[in-house]
């Protein structure tokens, strides 16, 4: 099995080359590694090598591992489903949650940022696929949900967040990076700070090439850095 650092030096490399394709520059794209069911001691390997954003899916695991790695200088991004009745662990263990997808959470969100006395920055998230199974605002519903949220004290939205429907064919997921690409374009024109709106964070282990091609500034790689995961749920 290849190391952790050689995986990570394979896939700057291919976010790079990617980003030549397409005439981008390379310092725009961060790299998340999702550390869902990694150990904690392989994490702190990703780190070591280089690693300088960590994304987590569950909340309570999130919690658990900024704990045992407090030492580190990383930062945490929470990319999972939040529960409302979450949002004050999320904000005091996370740097920037990027699944606000709903008024409730995003109002509760900044009830704990405030509570906090910080601004939590953070992504909306879009279920451009249309999936019942997903989370994610409707593309529909965005410019509302990005009214409420922009209007929070507590919250600073940089950008959007999605996940496409999965497809063995990296390509398939292409027009779903377009589409949310579009999507934080149609925002900016009518946000008071169109700069700040500049994340978009899409693109995982299997399509991430395409997600730069497309725009990504975040993308969300697992399985190519720390390995195949073991199944969370054995059946
Ligand atoms: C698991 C996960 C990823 C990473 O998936 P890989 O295919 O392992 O790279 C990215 N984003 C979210 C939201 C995830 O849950």
């Amino acid at each position: 099995m290849s190391s952790i650092a050689e995986n990570l030096g394979i896939i700057r490399a291919r976010i790079d080359d990617a980003c030549r394709r397409v005439g981008r520059d390379p310092s725009e794209v961060r790299l998340v590694g999702v550390t869902k069911t990694v150990p904690a001691s392989r994490i702190r390997e990703g780190v070591q090598a280089g690693i300088a954003i960590l994304g987590e899916n569950y909340i309570q695991e999130a919690r658990t591992k900024v704990e045992a790695l407090g030492d580190l200088e990383v930062s945490w991004h929470f990319i999972g489903h939040l529960q409302s009745n979450k949002a004050k662990i999320a904000v005091e263990c996370c740097d920037m949650v990027h699944t606000v997808d709903r008024e409730s959470l995003a109002l509760e969100l900044d009830r704990q940022a405030k509570r906090a006395g910080r601004v939590v920055p953070v992504l909306i998230q879009v279920n451009v696929g249309d999936e019942a199974t997903k989370s994610g605002t409707s593309p529909e519903a965005l410019p509302g949900l990005f009214r409420v949220v922009s209007g929070l004290e507590g919250l600073a939205v940089r950008g959007l967040m999605a996940l496409p429907p999965y497809e063995e064919d990296p390509e398939s997921a292409r027009p779903y990076f377009r589409m949310l690409r579009e999507l934080l374009e149609g925002l900016k024109r009518d946000a008071p700070k169109p700069g700040d709106l500049r994340e978009l964070s899409m693109g995982m282990s299997h399509d991430f090439e395409v997600a730069v091609e497309e725009g990504a500034t975040l993308v969300r790689i697992g399985t190519a850095l720390f390995g195949e995961r073991a199944p969370r749920n054995p059946a």
